[in-house]
């Protein structure tokens, strides 16, 4: 038992020293395995993270991307602005500038069809 208990103690003590080591985990997403490696388990233990990922890393990239997407959704803002052609008010996706005529939606699409 004594000597059980003895290596227990090694292990421990060793594991103080040890460098961090690749890990197989499993991701939750997709269930296929992935390596959480030494260098991101260094990197989760600088940021102080305490939960190992729990996705692999195209999981991951996926919901960053999805998430960025859904951000950039709303971030389109439409600017107040007065048709230069027919005087109505119009929403433009751009800041209006005095030195270029803007068109409501229905002049612009008249204008593109002159042309
Ligand atoms: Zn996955
Ligand atoms: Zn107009």
């Amino acid at each position: 038992m004594k000597e059980h208990i003895d290596v227990e103690v090694k292990t421990k003590k060793r594991g103080d020293f040890l460098m961090f080591q690749d890990k197989v985990l499993v991701c939750k997403d997709c269930g296929r395995e992935f390596v959480f490696t030494a260098g991101e388990q260094e990197f989760y233990a600088e940021k102080g993270f305490k939960n190992e990922p729990s996705r692999c890393k195209e999981c991951r990239d996926q919901r960053k991307s999805m998430q960025r997407r859904d951000s950039s959704k709303p971030r389109r803002e439409l600017y107040d602005a007065v048709c230069s052609a027919c005087g109505q008010n119009t929403k433009v996706p751009f800041r209006p500038r005095n030195d270029r005529p803007i068109y409501c939606s229905d002049c612009f699409s008249k204008i593109k069809a002159t042309n």
